[in-house]
């Protein structure tokens, strides 16, 4: 039997190039060698959102254009939008029985996410159980491997715990996944902290070439470097972290050399960068353009992915229940 592979992304704004560059790229080259099932986590993005949820569907859909946008092939993988398989609500009710709220309170997220989104009434109980709402994402698919970060690793543990407490309890119905660890490489944002839209500093898939040129025109530099005449040094640049992900590698020698000497000055240094940035993304926007113009073309994407999950998550859960008794 093919191994499965499982991953989703919430739909809280548009994607950057940091998503881009770490998950989605990954999630690109396991459809090679893998049954990869990719879904939109809409309910999960309610657990935050619950207040103000007007953008949750726009959000959903975009992430669905992106991801096609930037190569995920619906034929090959089962893209879907989770509020669309009604068997995740299901099984994390059946989950919730039995995991106990310890369990949830010792989540590193919780506090976390409770201190970072402080603004946020976050004493929720649909809050506090969104890992169970994760556990029923995932292991109604039976996966192999889940796509994660180091700092994810607790999260899917938390699913084993759930997986193996309710195999003890009913019987062996859930196998446990693995990880399979994904290397994130250095993104900068435009303010040279880390890319992540709670600091609106992002680069998105969505913005077009002549807002990707400004918003790398007004990016951070080497701060010693205020004059043209003053020299540089690209180790502490996060301009320089971009050539060495999208530049070739005459240019970034080029750069690194003419820097330090102050041949070259930051705005043509900019300049270089963005017309590489383009040309990489240009390909993605001209499919986006595509994708955006045909509304009805992602619709039956995801009318058909969440066929294709149900086909799978559904004899899950009536295994799940059977072996509940229910
Ligand atoms: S020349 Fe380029 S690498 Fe050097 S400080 Fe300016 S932007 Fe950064």
């Amino acid at each position: 039997m093919e191994k499965r592979v499982l991953s989703g992304m919430q739909p809280s704004g548009p994607l950057h190039i940091g998503n881009l560059l770490g998950a989605l790229e990954n999630w690109i080259e396991l459809q090679n060698d893998y049954r990869c099932f990719f879904f939109v986590a809409d309910w999960h993005a309610l657990s935050t959102n619950y207040e103000d949820t007007s953008r949750i569907k726009e959000f959903s859909r975009e992430l669905v254009i992106d991801w096609l946008a930037a190569g995920i092939d619906p034929q090959r993988s089962t893209v879907f939008i989770q509020s669309h398989v009604p068997h995740h609500a299901v099984l994390y009710l059946l989950l919730s029985m039995i995991v106990p709220i310890p369990w949830l309170e010792r989540n590193p997220t919780y506090k976390e996410k409770q201190e970072q989104l402080g603004e946020r009434d976050l004493t929720t109980y649909g809050f506090l159980g969104y890992p169970v709402l994760q556990a029923a994402d995932i292991l109604l698919y039976k996966p192999d491997f889940v796509p994660v970060g180091k700092d994810q690793l607790p999260h899917l543990e938390l699913t084993r715990e759930v997986a193996r407490r309710f195999n003890s309890l009913y019987g062996p119905v859930f196998p446990e996944p693995k990880e399979h660890l994904t290397q994130f490489p250095k993104v900068p944002g435009t303010d040279g902290r880390k890319m992540s839209k709670s600091y609106g500093n992002t680069i998105n898939l969505s913005d077009s070439e002549p807002v990707v040129r400004q918003k790398l025109k007004t990016m951070v530099t080497d701060p010693a470097r205020v004059k043209r005449t003053d020299r540089g040094n690209p180790d502490i640049c996060p301009v320089y972290d971009f050539h060495k992900i999208f530049s070739s590698t005459e240019v970034q020698q080029r750069v690194n050399r003419e820097c330090r000497t102050a041949e070259i000055g930051c705005i043509d240094c900019k300049k270089l960068v963005a017309d590489a940035m383009v040309q990489r993304l240009t390909p993605i926007w001209e499919k986006r353009a595509v994708l955006a113009a045909q509304p009805h073309l992602v619709d039956t994407i995801v009318r058909d992915g969440a066929n294709r999950a149900s086909a799978v998550s559904g004899p899950t859960l009536e295994e799940a229940k059977a072996a509940m008794k229910l």
